[in-house]
């Protein structure tokens, strides 16, 4: 029996007024307690993976809705327009947009970070932090009772983790050019724009890449509300899946042209505009007055926009 997750209904919803230029395929179902939670992959465009392509990513964090919502906002954004946009059908000729919405749909339908083991899935990759890194928050092996549980050493990814990772790798090894963005929320008053490593403050080999994109980015949106750095300036973890997918692509083709972001929604000013929040488990990580959600649901289009732009021209920050 299929889930029910309001979550789950969007992407049905969603499915159902897709236009000729996407497609929608199922990458992995999970199974937890007698029912089943499928894995989507949304991709318009390109199909063949010739053209540069923007990877959205949301729900790795089951409690982190938002991620998930602003992902599957965009996604409507796209398919509304593209019944009548003849530019935008014309823009995806070489380009590609793919995305997962929701990696983790047991923890979303379920309100828990982890996946239905119990195992952090941003966590969950082979990498060992190599910085020291917080107790229990930068992943553990203690229990799968506690939050940040990383998986018993050894073991293989998570069917979650293992499902992004493979869809990721399709595309890297074949797109010329990929950026990603992954939407999460939680931490800090601002929205912070990530990218590796999570591992370590050793400087991320694609620091040129990244420093051409924020000047551009800058320049073109000067009043945009982004603070962007690495990761480890805030908190190195291990297992970070990201960190695995950069160095494996650098490993097999050293091309400095993948570049994976992620979105971290600072949620603590939803807190304190609305302080009643915080005895909400779900309130914690998510807008809960209507106006803030809009809010939130709007403020990243752009991001999406301008980084659907850059990914196709390239040219400008592949240097
Ligand atoms: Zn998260």
């Amino acid at each position: 029996m299929s889930n029910k997750s309001p979550e789950s209904i969007e992407i049905q919803e969603l499915i159902s007024k897709m236009p000729d230029i996407a497609k929608v395929e199922v990458l992995e179902t999970i199974q937890y307690k007698d029912q089943s939670y499928p894995i989507h992959q949304f991709s318009i465009g390109d199909s063949k993976l010739n053209s540069p392509t923007l990877v959205l990513v949301g729900g790795v964090h089951g409690l982190e809705k938002i991620g998930t919502h602003v992902v599957l906002s965009y996604l409507n954004f796209l398919f509304e327009q593209l019944k009548w946009n003849q530019d935008l059908q014309s823009f995806f000729k070489n380009f590609n947009l793919i995305a997962i919405p929701m990696v983790n749909p047991v923890g979303v339908a379920h309100n828990k970070r982890s996946n239905g083991n119990g195992v952090d899935l941003m966590r969950n990759a082979p990498v060992d932090a190599i910085n020291k890194s917080l107790f229990l928050i930068g992943g553990h092996r203690i229990s799968p009772l506690l939050p940040w549980y990383r998986g018993k050493k050894g073991d293989p990814m998570q069917a979650e983790a293992k499902t992004l990772c493979d869809a990721i790798k399709r595309v890297i090894s074949k797109s010329p050019k990929t950026l990603v963005i992954d939407f999460h929320s939680g931490f800090g008053l601002k929205d912070r724009l990530w990218y590796p490593y999570a591992k370590s403050s050793d400087q991320f080999p694609a620091i040129d890449q990244v420093n051409n994109i924020q000047k551009i980015f800058d320049r073109t949106i000067p009043q945009h509300i982004y603070q962007i750095e690495p990761q480890s300036d805030q908190y190195t973890t291990h297992g970070d899946l990201w960190d695995y997918l950069f160095d494996w692509k650098e490993d097999n083709f050293n091309q400095h042209d993948f570049i994976p972001w992620t979105l971290e929604m600072g949620s603590w000013t939803w807190l304190k505009k609305n302080p009643i929040q915080i005895f909400s488990k779900l309130g914690l990580f998510n807008p809960i007055k209507n106006h803030r959600y809009d809010r939130t649901m709007r403020r990243h289009l752009l991001l999406i926009d301008f980084f659907s732009n850059i990914t196709k021209n390239w040219e400008v920050w592949k240097k």
